[in-house]
């Protein structure tokens, strides 16, 4: 027998699980159909995305806010063409990084299209080179998923474009079309809205972020207003059409049509599992109706041996679930007892502000007609965000109405992708609300924020409101 582990896709899943595998003594090998290793979030996704929403904050802090404390900025402009290759630097540096990684765990690189010959047998597919089968006593399946796109839209990809298209644009748009209000459309609207773009959103709900809790969608929706972001939500896109160098979309709401033009659209309307080619049918693997491939708690694929991982199974399609679900294979392999809590797994948009959100919605315990109450603290209140002017925004804690555990939290504000943990690893650790209200936080910090909104859900005790 060659390996104990093929994984197939370099992505979160699957560089996270090889390193795990390794790491428990097995042999591992792992086949990436692109040169650089990483996949859709080191590539395309997470790295690039924050990059782009770090250095146009940036801009638009100076641009509009430095005057106010005393900073005079002269000639400040942005030279957008170094913006995108300083992004393409750090993928290439971070890409780098996990081959090191790789060596450093003597995990073996194939690059080529993986598929499965059988159970224990992967074929690799190079573009120029000899195909080799490689034999494994079990094989992950990390390939991730691409971008969904409609029926009634091409996506060509220069005008009419997915995220991949929006993270390496030639050019600021002058009107960007976004079509679908998710976590794409709200991070690169905000990227192109700060550097001057005219931005426009078409979503097919009421609300932007729709899945997160509806607090934060409609804060959300009102800073993102403040940046100058035109929203038209409840609406369907019917067509979106390019004529040479601009996009005309229109969409209708209660059969009330719209139209707008841009010079560019951008499609975010979800992404779908990405299993091409893989030759699943083959050994008997039946996808399921989202294209995703079914696996039991184990992460087991209906073939005994082939498990699955990450944005090509159930769940949120989110690197760091992935991440969990690779080392939870790896772990199980290697006869432990890991487990993931998917009920934990934080969600964050990285607008500014930031949304974060973990555990139960309030519309959620509504649907379950479970008793809870609610503890709500904005940042306004809070000395640090006066202090740092970021005012914006607010945390909501949701606990259990007879046994006052943490069901729930759910912040919009400064630095809430890093205050989440906190409310994570408190429900991990089932806290109550009255054991992070009893919890000394430093001050000032944001995080003080959080403790306030545990003493306003136990018995409406916050101090500084
Ligand atoms: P992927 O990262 O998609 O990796 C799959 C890999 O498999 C790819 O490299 C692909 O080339 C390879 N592959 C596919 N088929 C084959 C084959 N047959 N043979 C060989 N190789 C193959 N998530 C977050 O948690 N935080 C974020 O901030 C965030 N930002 C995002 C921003 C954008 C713009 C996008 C598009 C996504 C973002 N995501 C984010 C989602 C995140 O990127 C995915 O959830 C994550 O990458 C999934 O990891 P994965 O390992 O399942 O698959
Ligand atoms: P999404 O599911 O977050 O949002 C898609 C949006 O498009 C939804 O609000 C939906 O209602 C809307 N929509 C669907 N059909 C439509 C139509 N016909 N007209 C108008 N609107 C329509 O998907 P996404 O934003 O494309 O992101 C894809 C995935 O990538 C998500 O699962 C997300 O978790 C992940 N991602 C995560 C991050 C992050 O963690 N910060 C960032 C980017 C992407």
């Amino acid at each position: 027998m060659g390996y104990d582990v093929v994984v197939i896709g370099s992505g979160p899943g699957g560089y996270i699980a090889a390193i795990r595998s390794a790491q428990l003594g097995m042999k591992v090998a792992i086949v990436e159909r692109y040169p650089s290793l990483g996949g859709t979030c080191l590539n395309v996704g997470c790295i690039p995305s924050k990059a782009l929403l770090d250095y146009s904050e940036k801009y638009y802090e100076a641009e509009k806010h430095f005057a106010g404390i005393g900073i005079a900025v002269s000639g400040l402009q942005v030279d957008f063409a170094k913006m995108i290759a300083q992004k393409r630097k750090v993928v290439q540096v971070t890409s780098k990084g996990i081959g090191f990684l790789m060596k450093k765990h003597a995990i073996d690189v194939h690059h080529g299209h993986g598929s499965l010959h059988d159970a224990t047998h992967v074929r690799v597919e190079p573009t120029d080179g000899k195909t080799v089968v490689l034999e494994t006593r079990h094989v992950i399946v990390a390939t991730g998923s691409k971008p969904s796109s409609l029926p009634n839209i091409a996506i060509d990809k220069e005008r009419v474009i997915t995220s991949t298209g929006a993270l390496a644009l030639r050019e600021v748009p002058a009107h960007l079309l976004i079509v679908g209000g998710g976590i794409i459309g709200v991070e690169l609207g905000s990227v192109y809205s700060r550097l001057g773009a005219k931005v426009t959103m078409i979503e097919y709900l009421d609300a932007v972020i729709p899945t997160m809790d509806r607090t934060l969608g409609r804060e959300l929706q009102k800073s993102l207003k403040k940046l100058g972001m035109v929203f038209h939500l409840g609406h369907t896109v019917t067509a979106v059409q390019r004529t040479g160098a601009s996009v005309t979309l229109t969409a209708e709401k209660e059969r009330t049509p719209m139209t707008v033009t841009g010079d560019y659209c951008l499609v975010a309307v979800g992404r779908r599992p990405y299993t091409e080619g893989l030759g699943l049918a083959d050994v008997g693997i039946v996808v399921d109706r989202q294209g995703r491939i079914p696996v039991n708690d184990h992460l087991e694929s209906a073939v005994k041996g082939v498990y699955a991982i990450g944005d090509v199974i159930r769940g949120a399609m989110l690197a760091h679930k992935a991440e969990e679900e690779g080392v939870c294979v790896a772990e199980h392999l290697a006869g432990e007892k890991p487990h993931v809590n998917y009920r934990l797994i934080p969600s964050v948009a990285y607008t500014w502000p930031e949304v974060a959100s973990v555990g139960y919605t309030e519309e959620a315990l509504k649907a379950e007609e479970r008793p809870y109450k609610v503890g709500s603290f904005p940042f306004m209140a809070l000395g640090r965000a006066r202090a740092s002017g970021d005012v914006e925004g607010l945390v909501k804690v949701l606990a259990d109405h007879a046994t006052d555990e943490i069901l729930g939290v759910h912040i919009i504000g400064a630095r809430a992708a890093d205050l989440i943990g906190e409310a994570v690893v408190a429900m991990e650790f089932r806290a109550a609300a009255e054991d992070i209200a009893r919890t000394c936080h430093a001050h000032p910090t944001y995080s003080e924020a959080f403790k306030e909104a545990c003493l306003a859900a136990t018995a409406n005790r916050a101090l500084n409101i």
